[in-house]
């Protein structure tokens, strides 16, 4: 079957994540490409999926997540997964 759906949500945290990491409150933490993995990875987790099969909908629901209320509990459940990789990274 072919892949027709995306979790917008994905898209968003990913963004955020390096959004976040790249911003002077986090500079000292690992930036290595398996730790934004498992960051990314571990906020996924926690938060819920909005999957979608048009590329209408996609712009819908990411304005819509992105909004500045919205951003602020994603960003919470991010912060916690930057915490918790960076007290337990994983990288070699
Ligand atoms: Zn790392």
């Amino acid at each position: 079957m072919e892949r027709n759906y995306i979790n917008v949500m994905e898209e968003l945290v990913e963004s955020l994540v390096t959004f976040l990491l790249f911003s002077p409150d986090f500079q000292l933490f690992c930036k290595c490409q398996k730790c934004r993995t498992d960051i990314v990875a571990y906020s996924l987790n926690n938060l819920p999926h909005h999957y979608v099969t048009t590329e209408e909908g996609r712009k819908d629901i990411f304005d819509h997540l992105n909004s500045e209320v919205n951003r602020k509990w994603i960003n919470k459940r991010i912060i916690s997964a930057i915490y918790l990789v960076g007290q337990y990274p994983k990288h070699s």
